[in-house]
């Protein structure tokens, strides 16, 4: 979270915030993440950041920073902002496309 109690989301969680099943990585993470979808789908403030973000914050894994960052520069071409609302709008097929390659797939468009 920001100073300005905004959650810090990298531009592929605005498409992971959207789809989130209660499942990931760990118990801490997946509890995490659930705080954050449910800040955001009740509308509080979201602000989009470059790197490590409050989803990151709480993943323990040693994830391949350069596929994510590939990962979130295919979502910043894919959105004419990086926002929330703009995620929203982006269709199934849209979305599957900046998905594909996500070892959690299957999950969220299973
Ligand atoms: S498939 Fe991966 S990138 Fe896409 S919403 Fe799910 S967790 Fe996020």
């Amino acid at each position: 979270m920001n100073s300005e109690g905004a959650i810090r989301l990298r531009p592929h969680h605005l498409l992971c915030v959207q789809r989130f099943r209660g499942l990931g990585y760990s118990d801490v993470f997946v509890e995490n993440l659930s705080e954050v979808v449910d800040h955001v789908e009740s509308g509080e403030p979201v602000e989009v950041v470059r790197g490590r973000d409050d989803v990151c914050s709480a993943c323990g894994e040693d994830c391949d920073e350069e596929s994510v960052a590939e990962r979130d520069a295919a979502v910043l071409n894919a959105i004419p902002e990086p926002t929330l609302a703009s995620a929203r709008e982006l269709s199934a097929e849209e979305m599957r496309e900046l998905c594909r390659g996500c070892r959690w797939f299957a999950v969220c468009h299973g």
